[in-house]
């Protein structure tokens, strides 16, 4: 026996909480307070390491982590794969260019999406497609064209507003779930500010869009059946200096491996950069995996002169088996791992800037434990990364300001995001049903659509 209840997901890509906080305050967004702050939830939510754009949006529509789906960065380099054969294809992948193609494929299985869950769906603008009929991938067709404009003519709003039509015309038939992606909130941010004007506009837009979508609804009169969920991927922060993470490993004299450079000969480091405050680092002469005692008996100089840079924050790396190392200019913290539990313990140093944990946490006390820190849920964020084989040897994290690649960069990024960082890990969580207490991780946002879609 099925029911009629209806989810419309908005993804506001790039929204910060505080700034949506601030722009309700002042009234710039009727609809958002109305509907969302007052009828409905508003809390603090955590994404995932890296907060990047593709990657974050598993957790929404999965419930699961990108390591989970050993899709740990918009850009991966798999070892293992690598050294069976340079040139197969799950050795390494760029999303940003044509293999975006095989996002859906690389997928874990075990964890289907929601868009396969409930198949009476539509998509907008989304890159995860598997579970959408063909017709009710509403963008399908345009999206490329006006993805390519924006990203060249900056023509971002116009792309929000057709996303829109597309939502009204689809709110007009039968379906469970829609996913919409309004990706403009992310290139403004990323083009000019944050806060920038143009920026606002964006919030703006995605606001008048719930508000011509909530009207259409009620005289529809399947206002009542439905939850729009209203949430952002990452936060944003504004770029002032560049660290091109390839040029500087050239400039150690290492010959490296990066998109869109992959035909290096003898390559003897990958850099993998995504959201351009994140990346992971392979070290190419040693086949397996590296931990910490073997990476710094050989490349102690250049790790000490990368934690060194300005732009970095801190990096991360397998200490051994069942821990971490995370080391930044002052010194290391160990993340022990014990099962499902993690633990946190200074060394030399508290790169997460957090007290010690009082033993082993579970993922609800860790989340609780670190929320208000400046590297939120930090320690689960780290030991999912490093799950997946496809994390590399050595994950990066970049200081707030800076970013991690210049050189390809065109056009130039003002803002970035990707990092472990508070700023790029806070996000908006809005539901339009007061069902919601406290701060979650995104992950916990597929359940809840869950038991709204199975009527509990
Ligand atoms: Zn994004």
């Amino acid at each position: 026996m099925g029911n009629d209840k209806k989810v419309i997901f908005y993804l506001i890509d790039g929204a910060r909480p505080d700034v949506l906080q601030s722009l309700v305050a002042k009234g710039e967004l009727p609809n958002i307070k109305k509907y969302l702050f007052e009828e409905g939830s508003f809390q603090l939510g955590t994404t995932c390491f890296p907060s990047t754009t593709g990657p974050a949006y598993l957790p929404f529509l999965t419930g699961r982590f990108p390591g989970e789906h050993d899709i740990t960065g918009i850009r991966w380099f798999d070892k293992e794969a690598y050294f069976k054969g340079r040139w197969q294809r799950n050795a390494m992948r760029s999303y940003c260019g044509y293999e975006a193609k095989y996002f859906n494929e690389d997928m874990n299985t075990d964890y289907p999406s929601l868009l396969e869950i409930y198949p009476e769906n539509f998509n907008i603008y989304n890159m995860i497609t598997k579970g959408v009929k063909e017709e009710n991938d509403l963008t399908k067709k345009q999206k490329s064209k006006l993805y390519f404009n924006a990203h060249f003519k900056h023509t971002h709003h116009i792309v929000d507003e057709i996303g829109h039509a597309h939502l009204m015309h689809a709110i007009q038939n039968q379906f469970r779930f829609i996913f919409a992606v309004f990706p403009s909130i992310d290139w403004d941010s990323h083009t000019y500010h944050y806060e920038d004007e143009r920026t606002i506009e964006s919030y703006r837009i995605a606001d008048r869009s719930l508000g011509e979508v909530i009207t259409k609804l009620k005289e529809l009169k399947q206002w009542d059946n439905t939850m729009i969920v209203m949430a952002s991927d990452h936060g944003l922060t504004s770029t002032h200096t560049h660290l091109d993470l390839g040029r500087f490993f050239k400039k150690n004299k290492y010959r490296v491996l990066e998109y869109p450079s992959i035909w290096t000969l003898f390559p003897q480091v990958s850099v993998f950069i995504s959201g351009n405050s994140f990346a992971t680092l392979s070290f190419l002469d040693q086949k397996s995996l590296y931990y910490k005692p073997a990476l710094y008996s050989k490349h102690a100089q250049v790790l000490d002169n990368l934690v060194r840079e300005d732009a970095i924050d801190f990096i991360v790396m397998r200490n051994d088996e069942s821990s971490l190392s995370v080391v930044n200019q002052e010194g290391e913290a160990h993340i022990l791992i014990q099962d499902d539990t993690v633990a946190y313990k200074h060394i030399s140093g508290n790169p997460f800037g957090i007290d010690e944990t009082p033993g082993f946490l579970d993922a609800k006390e860790t989340f609780d434990y670190c929320l208000y820190s400046d590297y939120p849920d930090a320690l689960i964020q780290c030991k999912q990364l490093f799950d997946s084989k496809r994390s590399g040897d050595i994950a990066v994290s970049a200081n707030v300001g800076f970013d991690l690649r210049d050189f390809w960069e065109i056009p130039e990024h003002k803002g970035s995001h990707g990092s472990l960082h508070k700023d790029h890990l806070h996000v908006p969580i809005l539901l339009s049903k007061p069902i919601l207490d406290h701060p979650i991780r995104t992950t916990e946002v597929f359940e809840l659509i869950k038991q709204y879609l199975d009527g509990q």
